[in-house]
């Protein structure tokens, strides 16, 4: 009987006619493999970010190539270039109202830490108001980078605990942001 891999980086034991794993690494590995990312893109790195999505970089071999304009069907907000304070509370919103398990994924150095932008009117960094897994430096970031960072992203995915969403440091951290955990 012929072998049948899902992702190659998952542990199984072989044996003839089967093959075992743990269930959270089968869920990881689904979930890394098929995210449904939400590109919140403002500026120039968000021009950065749809040369990430063309024919050349292509990361329609992740199997993320389904952009979600819907904040309940994604489960990777990708923040890509200057952030207003104006328009902070909706990006805040755009992270609520997305389901968990959700990540985040920061471009560039405006989305990261107001960049240049050391103004009244910018974000100092989106993480003034919404939690962020992965950080990608650059003015504007290479798409190799925003690959990079979404390959980190990747890594998070495939090894978190299925138990992280309902600890008690994961409840803590959203309230240090003023967002109720959906307990999901
Ligand atoms: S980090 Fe640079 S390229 Fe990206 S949005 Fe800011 S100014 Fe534009």
């Amino acid at each position: 009987m012929g072998k049948v891999t899902f992702d190659s980086n998952v542990e199984t034991i072989n044996g003839e006619g089967f093959q075992l794993t743990r269930l959270d690494k089968v869920i990881g590995a689904a979930r890394s493999n098929s995210m449904w990312p939400l590109p919140f893109a403002t500026s120039c790195c968000g021009i950065e970010f749809m040369a990430t999505m063309g024919s050349n970089y292509d990361v329609s071999r992740f199997g993320m190539e389904r952009m979600s304009f819907s904040p309940r069907q994604a489960d990777l907000l990708i923040v890509a270039g200057t952030i207003s304070k104006k328009l902070a509370p909706i990006l805040k919103q755009v992270y609520e109202q997305m389901a968990e398990p959700k990540w985040v994924l920061s471009v560039g150095a405006c989305a990261s830490s107001g960049g240049i932008f050391d103004t009244y009117s910018v974000l100092q960094g989106i993480d003034r108001v919404i939690p962020v897994d992965v950080y990608v430096p650059g003015c504007p970031p290479r798409p190799e980078q925003i690959i990079d960072g979404i390959m980190n992203i990747h890594k998070m995915v495939k090894n978190e605990s299925l138990r992280r969403r309902h600890s008690d440091e994961y409840k803590k951290m959203l309230q240090t942001y003023n967002i109720e955990s959906d307990g999901k």
